[in-house]
This record gives structure tokens, sequence and C-alpha cells, in this order.
């Protein structure tokens, strides 16, 4: 990208938030309830700016997204609703469901009146997704699932999972999984939370036991859910890339608790999850306000930290012009590498910074004990949506043309495969 194409896009960027700050100056209304507040802002296109006006955006870029919540909050106005669905579960019901589920599931998702987690990983399925073994089988016009999922992020709060399920054994690993819009809130769903090392639960483990769905909840059909999977890793990495997971969303929802307050109260809430992750502007602040801005060393790694961010940025516009091209899947790899790389060197600066005072992660520690609390999750960000040895595999297999895995058993019946490992004692 040039100095000119850099300098058009900071200026879009003032132009969108001048945009943001006049449409506010005519809606906000603190006084409405959340879910009358957020249906204004769906109507409007600003919860998802970047999709097409005809799936509920503006058309934007999708880092318009970012630079409209900070004007949100600039202006003192509740920010649009966030969550995994808007990640995640929109765009790839968007890409790959039929007109009935895109009217019937998105649209809850833009005004925030649900939230989604998602529910991939298993005790025994994680880097090796595919290998899942929940089941789901047929009966007539809906399917009865049982199977555990782990890992499940916000499963608590939420009120629809992304689940895969295996559909049929008969067909190789990758052909027999289907991606349903599971519902959470029914009988034979048990939801137990995990507690992780940063003292949160954001985890929990979910256990299904002759729960249901409908056949129209499967999303592109059964049978194609490995397919439909990778539309949704794709907007997972590219929007962890762009710092999109844990930028601070308002959680969507019943059960998030925004929902039945009054729009200008929740305005005035503590940025949720602003305390996982630190940005270069929070590190550079802190070496100011601790007289270590002059320190050799803490320079240099400012540096670097603001090197990373710069390349993470432009790989992101680089992921969405390779989309735009039909390619770039590894791009959103990259990026998700990058992002991994400054989260982790964000927290131990600021831990330099502090010294000893970094030990303290409580309320009454430095910044309020989010320093602490960021070096403790930074760890996360090495294996949540894929691990780093998984993000490099894919780059040097399918950019760099290396050889792939031996996989002798790709044709096989899954069904078939899991008899011969249990028949091996494995
Ligand atoms: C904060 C956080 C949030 C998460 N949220 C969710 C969620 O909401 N929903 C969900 O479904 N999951 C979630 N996960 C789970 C996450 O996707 C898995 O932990 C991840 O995919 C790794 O799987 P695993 O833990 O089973 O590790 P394993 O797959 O058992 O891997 C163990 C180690 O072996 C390495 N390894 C494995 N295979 C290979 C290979 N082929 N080549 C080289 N190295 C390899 C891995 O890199 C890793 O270091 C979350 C995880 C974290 C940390």
């Amino acid at each position: 990208m040039t100095a000119t194409e850099i300098d058009q896009r900071k200026l879009a960027s003032s132009e969108l938030r001048e945009e943001v700050r006049a449409w506010l100056a005519d809606n906000w209304d603190p006084d409405l309830e959340v879910t009358d507040w957020w249906r204004v802002v769906a109507e409007a296109g600003w919860t998802a700016p970047h999709f097409t006006p005809e799936q509920g955006g503006r058309g934007l870029h999708r880092r318009a997204s970012a630079t409209v919540r900070s004007a949100f909050a600039a202006y003192g106005a509740l920010r649009p609703p966030g969550g995994l669905g808007l990640l995640m579960a929109a765009p790839t019901i968007l890409t790959h469901g039929t007109p009935e589920q895109v009217e019937r599931l998105v649209s809850p998702i833009l005004d925030g009146r649900v939230a989604w987690c998602q529910l991939f990983s298993e005790p025994g399925a994680g880097s090796d997704l595919a290998g899942l073994t929940t089941r789901a089988v047929r009966d007539g016009d809906r399917w009865i699932i049982n199977g555990q999922k782990v890992w499940s992020s916000q499963a608590l709060e939420s009120d629809y999972g992304m689940l895969l399920a295996r559909t049929d054994l008969d067909r190789p690993k990758h052909h027999g999984i289907s991606w349903i819009a599971f519902r959470l809130d029914q009988p034979g769903v048990t939801i137990r939370p995990l507690r992780e090392m940063t003292g949160d639960a954001v985890f929990n483990e979910v256990f299904i036991d002759n729960a249901v769905c409908d056949d129209a909840d499967l999303i592109g059909g059964e049978g194609n859910g490995w397919s439909v999977t990778q539309t949704t890793l794709y907007f997972e990495r590219t929007g962890i890339g762009a710092g999109g997971a844990h930028a601070g969303f308002p959680d969507p929802g019943p059960k998030g608790g925004m929902i039945g307050r009054r729009a200008g109260d929740a305005a005035l809430d503590p940025v949720p999850g602003g305390n996982l992750t630190l940005s270069v502007d929070d590190v550079r602040e802190l070496a100011r306000a601790h007289g270590r801005s002059d320190d050799p060393v803490i320079r240099q790694k400012i540096a670097r930290l603001t090197t990373f961010t710069s390349l993470g940025a432009w790989n992101a516009l680089r992921a969405k012009a390779e989309a735009a091209r039909g390619g770039g899947q590894s791009v959103a790899n990259i990026g998700k590498l990058a992002q991994t790389r400054i989260m982790k060197l964000a927290a131990e600066i600021a831990l330099d910074i502090l010294g000893a005072d970094g030990m303290l992660g409580t309320p009454d520690g430095p910044g309020g004990g989010r320093y602490t609390h960021a070096f403790e999750f930074a760890p996360a960000s090495s294996i949540y949506g894929g691990t780093d040895e998984i993000q490099r595999n894919i780059v040097g297999e399918r950019s760099l043309g290396l050889p792939r895995d031996p996989n002798p058993d790709k044709d096989v019946p899954y069904g078939e495969v899991l008899r011969r490992s249990t028949t091996n004692g494995r």
C-alpha cells in the first residue's frame, strides 16, 4: 500500500467518524430500552457496516466496524452488539444459508436479540477438528444429537451454538459432517463452566444427550459441514487477526445482561473484555506514565510492537483484497499468527514496565489489574482459532506448496476408521 493510499484510508476513517457522529446526533436516545436502541442501530446498518446493504450492512471495509464502534463510544452512545454470532455465525449463514435461514437467523444477531457460541472442539478433536464424534441421527424431519463439546466460550450466556456433528458414518472423515444452528435451551443440553488461569470462567464443556434440531437448521445442507466450517474459521481468523474477537463489544442476547436496561445506563458500563488485550497505544501510555519512555530496551520493544501492529493491519487489508479475488485463506492464517505475536509482546512489555508491581492482578493493582490479566490471557491466543502450529502447517501446505501430512484414511468411511482405532485399543 502506498503512502497516498494510507492517507486516503485515514481520511475515509475520519469522514466515517463524522458520518456516525451526525447520525448519532439525530438518533441516539439514552432513554430507549437496549433492544429498541439496537434495532435502530441494526436498521441503519451500523452493527455490521462491512456487510453489504442487502445483508443488513453499509458495504464498508471490514475495519470500518472498529471505527464505527469507537465513534459510538466517543459520542457516549451504547455501541452495537458484538459476540461470536456477529463474528462468525452471521457471515457463515449469509454465505451458505437459504433465504429462509438468513431471514430467521441473521436478523436477531444483527439487532442483538440472540447470542451464539461455537461448538466445534471436542475432548478428542481440537487441531484435528474433522475427527469429531458428536453424532446426529435422522428421525423424520429432525435430528437426534449426542456427544460432548469442550472449550466452548460463552456457551452459558448463549442461545445458539454453531454445532458440528457427524451425520453420516459411511462417508470419509471430512464428508459426513454437518454444520447445525443448534438451540441450547432445550432438554438434553448441559453446560458446565471451566475456570481458566485468568480466574475467569469464559470456557464451558457442553454435554448433548438426545437433544434435537430440525432439518431446516442444517446450514449448507447435510454432509457439507466441512466446507461450511472453512467459512466460519476464515471469519474467526480474520476477525482475530483484525483484533475483533476481544475488541470489547457489548454482549448480545437475553443472558448477556444488557437487554431490558436503559440504553443510556448500559452505555456507561466498562468495555467488556477490554482487559484481555493491550494496544500499542496502551503500552506507550504506560511507559510514559512510569517514566520509561527513554529506556532503550523498552523503546526497542515498543518499536517492534508498532511494526507488528502495522504489518497486522496491512495484512488484514491484504486478506480482504485476496478474498475479493476468491482466495487468500492463508493470508487469514498469517493474520491470526500476527495478532498472537502482538498480544504476547504487548503484555510482556507492560509487565517489563511495571516490574514487581506487574504481579498485582487484583483490582487494586496497576490499571485495575488489566495488565496482569492481559499477560495471563496472552498464551491463549496461540491456541484458540487453531494453534500456531496448525496456522503454520496451513501456510506451509497451501501457500508454500510443502507436502501435506500423509492421510491413508482419506477415502475410508469414518465409521470404519473409528472401529479400527477402537479395535487397536486407541
Ligand atoms: C481461549 C480459548 C477459547 C476457545 N474457544 C473455543 C470455542 O468457543 N469453541 C471451540 O469449539 N473451541 C474453542 N477453543 C478450543 C481451541 O479451538 C482448541 O483448543 C484448539 O483447536 C487446539 O485443540 P486442542 O486443545 O484439542 O489441542 P490439540 O489439538 O490436542 O493440540 C495439542 C498440541 O499439539 C499440536 N499439534 C496438534 N496437531 C498438530 C499437527 N498436525 N502439527 C503440528 N502440531 C500439532 C498443537 O499445536 C498443540 O500445541 C478455545 C481455546 C482457547 C484457548
